[in-house]
């Protein structure tokens, strides 16, 4: 099969939001073979990413031969060097992501394979899910038995105070086995975070994610043993392997969360989740519970936990993709269609 039309398209979000974190900018990415074989991928960047895609990357890509996932690794290597002088990191590798991952769904539908099976096979099928966001209650109520819940340092005391609150709240919801986790979005810093690790310590909390800026890796690194047994989590601001060996050599994160859809697609996830298994590094993919990172957890040795955010919970919400599969009693499994086994709701391009 040889490529012979690439397309990126900005979806007619109708849940619009004020702020760019909650769809994420995310874009659709089309890809068709001379075959007539069609993929679909999910991507980021906004209306810069479709540009970056459909001004860019399809020049290069179209009569590129697409058989084997070796064409895959090859076509992103051809993209990263492409972009590379403004590129490397942040929306260049977004649009590259929803590339790699259409190319993916494309080969998987061509090949009638499911994605887990062209890169290894299943390893983990029942994936525990965790519920990440604010109403503790509804996610237990739903069988969830990890949770994690965002704080924000607001620059007071009541800020420590609202910390224990919720993490009281979550562990006496969930129970002493359940992993409870929070997400501070790079709110803390070290002091708070040293503080944080101690005030919370009753409620065995087992990471902190996105303590400090991605580009302080000295500090994440000095909080390692601070804070320890509680792991150090990050990485969903990161991008490509060399984002992650950079993470690597500074000792940086406990606790590895590439986002699929930005990191640079399953090429990179694969390149990623090999350098942390090499360095006995456990990887959660940010956002792992949607399906592009389901795939990559259920065939590679990723930690035994998908994210599944409130954003997907709730009902009154865009569906861009449908068949997607969602978490029964904490639990998440793909589906055995071919590539990525879900289908883009047409109605919303
Ligand atoms: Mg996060």
């Amino acid at each position: 099969m040889k490529i012979v039309d690439v397309k990126a398209i900005y979806p007619k979000y109708k849940h619009v939001q004020t702020s760019w974190r909650t769809n994420f900018w995310q874009i659709v990415v089309r890809i068709q073979t001379d075959s007539g074989d069609v993929g679909y991928g999910y991507g980021g960047g906004g209306i810069a990413g479709v540009d970056i895609i459909n001004r860019h990357f399809k020049e290069l890509l179209i009569g590129k031969p697409l058989n084997e996932i070796s064409d895959i690794s090859s076509l992103w290597d051809m993209l990263y060097e492409a972009s590379l002088p403004y590129g490397r990191k942040g929306l260049a590798i977004m649009a590259l992501s929803g590339v790699d991952i259409a190319s993916y769904d494309l080969l998987g539908k061509a090949k009638k394979e499911p994605v887990y099976n062209l890169i290894g096979g299943l390893k983990n099928y029942k994936i525990r899910s965790y519920a990440t966001g604010d109403d503790s209650e509804l996610y237990h109520n739903l069988g969830y038995t990890a949770h994690k819940f965002p704080h924000r340092w607001e620059g007071t005391e009541k800020s420590y105070d609202t910390a224990v609150s919720k993490a009281a709240k979550a562990r006496e919801l969930f129970g002493k086995d359940a992993l409870i986790m929070t997400d501070v979005y790079m709110s803390w810093n070290t002091a708070v975070t040293v503080e944080m690790a101690t005030r919370l310590k009753e409620f065995n909390l087992f990471w902190f994610e996105d303590i400090l800026t991605p580009d302080d890796l000295e500090g994440q690194a000095s909080l390692i043993s601070e804070i320890a047994p509680i792991l150090v989590a990050g990485g969903e601001h990161e991008f490509t392997h060399h984002g992650f060996s950079s993470i690597a050599k500074a000792n940086a994160l406990g606790l590895w969360q590439p986002d699929i859809t930005w990191c640079g697609g399953i090429t990179s996830g694969i390149r990623i989740v090999q350098m942390a298994n090499s360095l006995d590094i456990p990887v959660s993919p940010h956002r792992g519970g949607e399906i592009w990172g389901l795939h990559l957890m259920a065939a590679t040795d990723c930690l035994d936990l998908a994210e599944y955010h409130s954003d997907h919970i709730i009902e009154d919400r865009d569906y861009l993709w449908l068949n997607e599969p969602t978490p029964k009693d904490g639990y998440i499994s793909p589906t055995h269609e071919p590539g990525f086994g879900v289908t883009l709701n047409e109605k919303m391009l």
